[in-house]
């Protein structure tokens, strides 16, 4: 049987999909909503499939539409992704069940590692250090406030299901708890379709520093290190680098391993992230696991010179990791720049809208990962990510220069985008130190930082 691979995903990681996909020489099916008839991957795959209406509850998240585009083009793997379908273990349970292979781990892993609850608890008996907080689900709000008095304010409610920094709360005293506990609950069920929630003591001013580890049905389990993504609004990530400006070599190990331990524990194969705290004395704390491709992914393939996704198909498919422990190395720095179509200077309202033209940078070491082209209309509905702007040069004072030129020459016509913002961040001091942490965009003054370039 010829391979043939489904992508459940759309925008610039479906592109990213298809491409390595047809590296490897097998055929892609691409699926897409009503709204994004006219998207990139609809035109790159080989085939095409409309799979619902524009809301992603009708379409991407349509599990039966999904599974029924993928076994009628006769693909026999789908890749998902990130977002949408690619954490849902019973979506990845229906995939196994129709024995398609499913681009990522077993559903079983996810069940067990994806719920950020539940990993909390695998750390624990496996050593590696958690942020201190409540054993599994919260029964009621009674008991959370009960655990948020014993480990002291502040505290951060987060929703077991939570992702892309939605379904987290952080609460200063007993008179918040009772609404934010409320609130986000009402969150989480609406956007995770499951409102259990934990407890974490909130961590001043952290790092988050995340480990990139990919692991093979054969055994083989390589760290690829870590990435800095620090530079974050509300808890979603907006900047990230590798290496980390500070990390060292012990430090690096310690969190490796530790990443590496909890992905032996659970049999876990093919991509993952585990995502890490790193408090100013350089102690770590896992917050979470992430089960599949991330968008900040080409950072480390550049740094690493491996092709992650290709990897990922690969070791799908049955074959072996093309690359051991020993051949990992960092090689110069690479920054990533998310941008989004969004106003930055009016409180990052989203953007949608048409794109009437496109400059996009180039040079040596300089990568977009995008689905936009002139013309092209963003749509309303989905994450407002238009374009990955990458980075690589020998070293991180480059590597900034080398963003900063690329972002001055990246013009997008028709709708307002972060690239000034991201910009201005470019030239900030602390930025340029390598001196900041998850609370550094709530801090920067961007008509301050405006001014002061003029
Ligand atoms: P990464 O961890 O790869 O940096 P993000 O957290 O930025 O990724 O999320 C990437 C995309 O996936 C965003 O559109 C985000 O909203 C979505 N996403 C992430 N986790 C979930 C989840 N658990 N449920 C629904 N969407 C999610
Ligand atoms: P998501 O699943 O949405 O990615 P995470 O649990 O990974 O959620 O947290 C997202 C971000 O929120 C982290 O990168 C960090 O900046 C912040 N955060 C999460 N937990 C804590 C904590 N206990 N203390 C301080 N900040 C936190
Ligand atoms: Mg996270």
């Amino acid at each position: 049987m010829k391979n043939k691979i489904l992508i459940a995903n759309r925008g610039e990681i479906a592109v990213r999909i298809i491409r390595a996909a047809k590296e490897l020489g097998i055929e892609t099916v691409a699926v897409y909503s009503t709204a994004d008839e006219s998207s990139l991957h609809v035109k790159l795959a080989d085939e095409a499939i409309c799979i619902g209406e524009a809301r992603s509850k009708d379409s991407y998240l349509n599990m039966n539409s999904v599974l029924s585009a993928a076994i009628s083009t006769g693909c026999n793997a789908i890749h998902p992704g990130y977002g949408f379908l690619s954490e849902n273990s019973a979506f990845v349970e229906m995939v196994e069940r129709c024995n398609i292979t499913f681009i990522g781990p077993s559903s079983k892993s996810i069940a067990q590692i994806g719920d950020k609850s539940s990993a909390r608890a695998i750390a624990k008996a496996n050593g590696v250090p958690i942020v201190e907080g409540s054993d599994g689900i919260l029964e009621d709000v009674h008991e959370g406030l009960k655990i948020a008095k014993k480990i002291g304010y502040p505290v951060m409610i987060k929703a077991s299901s939570g992702g892309g920094g939605r379904g987290i709360s952080i609460v200063r005293s007993d008179e918040e708890f009772l609404n934010a506990f409320e609130r986000t609950s009402m969150e989480a069920e609406i956007s995770f379709g499951d409102k259990s929630l934990y407890i974490e003591k909130f961590i001043e001013s952290p790092r988050h520093i995340e480990i990139q580890i990919i692991a093979d049905t054969f055994g083989n389990i390589v760290s690829l290190n870590e990435r800095d993504c620090s530079m974050q609004r509300r808890n979603q990530k907006m900047v990230e680098e590798t290496p980390s400006p500070v990390m060292n070599d012990i430090l690096r190990r310690k969190m490796s391993l530790a990443a590496v331990k909890l992905a032996k524990a659970i049999n876990y194969v093919n991509a993952g992230t585990m995502e890490f705290l790193v408090d100013s004395k350089g102690n770590f704390y896992f917050i979470e696991m992430n089960t599949r491709i991330q968008v900040e992914h080409p950072i480390t393939e550049a740094v690493t010179g491996f092709d992650l996704v290709k990897e990922q198909i690969r070791i799908a498919y049955g074959k072996e990791l093309s690359f051991k422990q020993r051949d990992v190395k960092m090689n110069g720095h690479a920054i990533e720049c998310r941008i989004n179509a969004e106003h930055a200077m009016k409180g990052f309202v989203p953007t949608p809208g048409k794109i009437n033209n496109i400059l996009f940078p180039g040079g040596i070491g300089v990568r977009i990962d995008t689905h936009i082209y002139p013309g092209y209309e963003v749509p309303p509905f989905y994450d407002s990510m238009i374009a990955k702007l990458i980075v690589h040069a020998p070293t991180r004072r480059e590597a900034i220069k080398k963003m900063r030129v690329a972002l001055e020459q990246f013009v997008v016509e028709g709708i307002h985008t972060n690239i000034d913002y991201q910009y201005l961040i470019m030239h900030n001091t602390d930025f340029i130190k390598g001196q900041y942490d998850t609370g550094f965009i709530a801090r920067f003054n961007v008509l301050v930082e405006a001014e002061n370039r003029e």
